[in-house]
């Protein structure tokens, strides 16, 4: 074999594979990451129309004018972020706008605050771009919340960036507006960089999404259409910064991807510009399942925080062999642990499955697993 570049030392395949580790055929997925719905019909239908026109060309780099104007009326709208189409590029995913945040504002000696547990991306990008990890405690007694004073302990001379994620996978924690407005306030103060994971931020139940952006200008806001339009294989996310940062974003994004995908990217024109029915319908449902995933955890003696946003609830389990107890017993869970070492002693349960079978595998549990 060829000797590999060293950055693909900081990669770690095999606790990711676990995650993915062959489900036994019947068993029940809570380990799933993407919404258990389809694409809505009148998205689906912009995208057939976009081949059928031979729409199927590149794009310009940042993405369809159409579009980013799109994106940034809804940025005002729902976020009273000020921005333009100039100011939003177009990604695949937002996987790919942390990875092109990152490669363009990380480096060797610079300290990034990662929120313990959060999702695995994040430590993967700010490895690859050869940052050092600096955790941030979200505790269960604060419901998972990352907390301002809890971030401002960890502030140095070499704090580059934060990396926030509300609401959060894997524990569906989502922040208060004055941890997010004084994390913001402290971004400018201190003059490092926060990259503002947005993805969940229309799977949220009773409980208002606030933007730092809105306050600082030291703000990259990722967001993407994978989860609130169900289109997670369709690649399209996008991110907006100031007039600065957002060129330094974009000459990682130009020589990477070129452009995302031209198709998909008319059904994100569909997707913000029709009817919101659908995705109302599934946040609704959510909810319920939300409510009675929580219900039979804490029935059962799992301590579980009623997570208010995202699909996933956090369960405290202390019992080791949970995991491959219950995926013997025929449901798929994650284990915390594999979130960072505040998630040790938790276990990630998706409620991205019907009502039916989250019903079924909570059974399941709690006769063969919990107190079998
Ligand atoms: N951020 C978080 C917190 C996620 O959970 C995911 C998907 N699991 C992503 C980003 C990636 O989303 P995308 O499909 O837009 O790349």
């Amino acid at each position: 074999m060829i000797n590999p570049a060293s950055r693909t030392n900081t990669i770690e395949l095999s606790q990711i594979r676990k995650m993915f580790e062959a489900t036994k055929p019947g068993a029940i997925n809570l380990g799933i990451g993407e919404p258990d719905f389809d694409v809505p019909q009148n998205i689906k239908d912009a995208m057939k129309k976009s081949i059928d026109e031979n729409d199927t060309h590149y794009s310009p780099n940042k993405g369809y004018i159409e579009l980013r104007e799109e994106i940034a009326k809804k940025f005002k709208k729902d976020n009273d972020i000020k921005t333009n189409s100039e100011n939003i590029i177009v990604t695949v995913g937002a996987s790919e706008a942390l990875y092109a945040s990152t490669q363009a504002f990380i480096e060797k000696g610079d300290e990034v605050l990662l929120p313990n547990p959060s999702f695995l991306l994040y430590e993967a990008v700010i490895n690859l771009a050869g940052g050092d990890i600096i955790p941030v405690d979200c505790k269960m007694e604060n419901e998972f919340k990352l907390k301002a004073e809890d971030v401002q302990e960890k502030i140095t001379k070499n704090t580059k960036a934060i990396i926030l994620n509300s609401p959060s996978n894997p524990t569906g924690a989502v922040m208060e507006k004055e941890d997010i407005k004084a994390i913001a306030d402290l971004s400018m103060d201190k003059n490092f960089l926060i990259i503002s994971d947005e993805i969940y931020e229309k799977i949220i139940y009773d409980k208002k999404h606030h933007s730092p952006a809105k306050y600082s200008d030291n703000v990259i806001t990722i967001n993407g259409f994978s989860k609130t339009y169900a289109m997670t294989g369709l690649r399209v996310g996008y991110l907006t910064a100031n007039d600065e940062h957002t060129e330094e974003i974009f000459k990682i994004h130009q020589n990477s991807i070129a452009c995302a995908n031209s198709t998909a990217q008319r059904g994100a024109i569909e997707a913000l510009t029709g009817p919101q029915d659908e995705v109302n319908k599934m946040v609704n449902e959510f909810k319920k399942r939300r409510n009675l995933i929580v219900k039979r955890l804490n029935e059962m003696g799992h301590e579980t925080v009623n997570a208010e946003g995202a699909f996933y609830v956090f369960p405290k389990i202390e019992d080791e062999n949970f995991v491959k107890k219950a995926a013997d017993a025929g449901v798929v869970t994650v284990s915390g642990a594999a979130f960072g070492s505040n998630g040790k002693g938790h276990v990630r349960m998706s409620y991205a499955n019907s009502y039916e079978n989250i019903e079924k595998a909570m059974n399941i549990l709690e006769e063969r697993v919990t107190n079998g």
